[in-house]
């Protein structure tokens, strides 16, 4: 017989959860505003709000916390984050930050002026907010496959080339850099191939434009290519890595993601006037250049995130869980992003709920449909995210209505995800009872989605 695949660690320390009644969470999400990020923590059974900060770190990982130096200007843990930089990405320069964001304000501080133009494959959040608030634009060069949700696509996350080389051809004295997202986040997590990664490059050369990678699951992207790339099948995922960064002048990195550390990120350049010029919003806004917003203990496990997050076995027994909740949700019949991507399942909620008018926001009226029937915590990836337009101030309404069910790092078992599939058939099978969304009684002026006030529409 042929032995069934198995998690590649074992489990040292727990952290106990526990269910509610449908009662309680009636009321908590009401007081809540129907909003997922104002639940606490304890009023979610099983939170799949995001793989960011989420994940298990390994036992490597707390003795490299243990060990870590926390002097104000050239710790140990710098270097040691250094040279992981160096090691496995490529990079000559780099600067911590605190997170991902931090990265894009930092490096976004030097690149983009007003009236700018970012092509790109759906910028992540963000990314677009850092432009958007510096009165310049993102451009979405996604592929048109993307946006199908049933179609099968091996690398859905790609730039479309041709739409690229026409967007350069007529702006490009007002592009400063192109972006790639790897994996493309706001498409379900969806890979860039390493030939799309090329063209981007070409495209690039061509108008003599440096390219930037949104790298937070950069390793995930490498796994798709390895599984799905002709060419790369016996290659490491950090042969692939380190082919994939040769063709980026620059990176920003949330390391809450493939990093598998809970706090951190980190800016990576190849060119020494770009690390000066970075260094002086790093100090303002960050920290010194050698800890930027991070401990010592921090940097030395990111170092050791990185080294372990780039390991085919960690790769593998991670998107292989997604799958496995991917397959159920199949079984059940329930519709989402094809195929699942690499940190999260993308269930379309356009085709669950097709009924409730896009104003009333049907991802996230299914969102609070699946908390309301088992206490599980995913977010919204639609209108509400998607937010207003910055000039005209119209409400945007994406393409996709998607309810992304994010999946920590090391932290759930196989069993929590028959719960979630369980949990989303059932709200599935009852669809045609959900007549109604919900409308907006407040609202930030941008990135409006992490404090919104909602109310059941009438
Ligand atoms: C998470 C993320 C960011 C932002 O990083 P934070 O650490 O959350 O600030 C940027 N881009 C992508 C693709 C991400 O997934």
């Amino acid at each position: 017989m042929e032995l069934p695949f198995s998690e590649s660690y074992k489990i040292k320390m727990v952290e106990p959860i526990r269910r509610s009644t449908r009662q309680e969470r009636e009321q908590w999400i009401k007081d809540a505003k129907y909003n997922l990020f104002n639940l606490k923590s304890d009023q979610v059974f099983i939170d799949l709000l995001t793989d960011s900060g989420t994940g298990a770190m390994s036992d490597r990982q707390w003795a490299a916390i243990m060990m870590g130096d926390e002097s104000y200007a050239g710790a140990s843990s710098f270097f040691n984050m250094k040279n992981a930089i160096k090691n496995i990405l490529g990079f000559d320069y780099f600067l911590p930050t605190h997170q991902g964001r931090a990265a894009e304000n930092v490096l976004f501080s030097v690149l983009v002026k007003e009236g700018d133009y970012i092509p790109g494959n759906s910028h992540f959040d963000t990314t677009k907010g850092h432009i958007e608030f510096r009165k310049a634009h993102a451009v979405d060069c996604t592929i048109d496959e993307a946006a199908n949700t049933e179609l099968y696509h091996p690398f859905k996350g790609n730039v479309d080339p041709a739409k690229l080389e026409k967007f350069m051809a007529e702006h490009s004295s007002k592009v400063p850099f192109i972006i790639v997202t790897v994996t493309n986040n706001t498409a379900g997590g969806q890979p860039v191939s390493m030939e799309c990664i090329r063209q981007v490059r070409a495209i690039a050369n061509k108008y003599n434009k440096p390219v930037v990678f949104d790298s937070a699951r950069f390793a995930e992207n490498a796994y798709f290519i390895k599984m799905r790339e002709k060419g790369y099948e016996s290659k490491t995922i950090k042969e692939i890595v380190r082919e994939m960064f040769s063709n980026a002048d620059a990176m920003t990195m949330s390391s809450k993601k493939d990093a598998i550390v809970n706090m951190g990120g980190f800016i990576a350049m190849r060119s020494e006037k770009l690390h000066q010029e970075c260094s002086v919003f790093n100090i303002m806004f960050e920290g010194f250049i050698t800890y930027g917003g991070m401990s010592g203990r921090d940097m030395n496990a990111l170092a050791v995130g990185l080294d372990e997050g780039t390991e085919f076995s960690v790769l593998e027994t991670r998107i292989k869980q997604v799958e496995y909740l991917g397959e159920k949700l199949k079984e059940y019949g329930v519709p989402f992003q094809f195929p699942s991507g690499g940190h999260a399942i993308f269930v379309d909620a356009n085709r669950v709920l097709p009924n409730i008018p896009k104003e009333e926001f049907r991802a996230q009226t299914l969102g609070i449909e699946l908390y309301l029937e088992a206490g599980i915590r995913g977010v919204e990836i639609g209108a509400i995210l998607a937010d207003r337009d910055p000039e005209t101030r119209e409400n945007r309404y994406p393409k996709l209505e998607l309810l992304r069910l994010a999946i920590p790092r090391r932290v759930y078992t196989n069993n929590h995800m028959d719960v979630v599939a369980a949990a989303l058939k059932n709200v599935f099978d009852r669809r045609d009872q959900i007549k109604k969304g919900f409308c907006v009684t407040w609202e930030a002026p941008i990135m409006r989605h992490f404090t919104i006030h909602l109310e059941r529409a009438k």
